[in-house]
């Protein structure tokens, strides 16, 4: 047996099919959704906990990527650089979980660690690279 937490990003053209019910049926694969939602640029992203045989499991990721769907494991962290961030508030549309917000007080990006699910959306999109990755 397997059991993992992994992040999917489901291309423009995958957001409304029934692809994780595949899973369930042709692998025998049990999934609990953590997260999902559908990013500015439309792409889907769903965070769920996969388990079952692991055999299947390896099936199961495999047709995924024949799909088009890009896999991402959440055995990394992302944590942002205070010193590199301008508050310029670019990250902040991207981030899929609001992780990334406006302090209404200070006016300042705050971010919560907590809720981030290591996604690296903002990592991309910062000006300034104060959204670093560690594995
Ligand atoms: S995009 Fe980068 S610099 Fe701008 S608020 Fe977000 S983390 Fe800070
Ligand atoms: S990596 Fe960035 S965009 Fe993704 S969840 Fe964390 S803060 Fe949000």
């Amino acid at each position: 047996m397997i059991s993992k937490k992994i992040v999917l990003h489901f291309p423009k053209r995958l957001v409304d099919e029934p692809i994780v019910y595949k899973l369930v049926k042709d692998y025998d694969l049990k999934f609990n959704i953590l997260k999902a939602s559908v990013t500015p640029q439309e792409e889907g992203l769903m965070v769920l906990e996969l388990s079952g045989k692991t055999e299947n499991y390896d099936k199961g990721v495999e047709y995924l990527k024949s799909c088009g769907v890009k896999i991402q494991s959440l055995s990394h962290d992302v944590t942002r650089n205070e010193t590199k961030c301008t508050d310029c508030g670019v990250c902040i549309p991207i981030c899929p979980v609001e992780a990334l917000k406006v302090d209404p007080k200070t006016r300042k990006v705050d971010f919560d660690s907590k809720k981030c699910i290591a996604c690296e959306l903002c990592v991309k999109i910062c000006p300034t690279r104060a959204m670093e990755v560690h594995f």
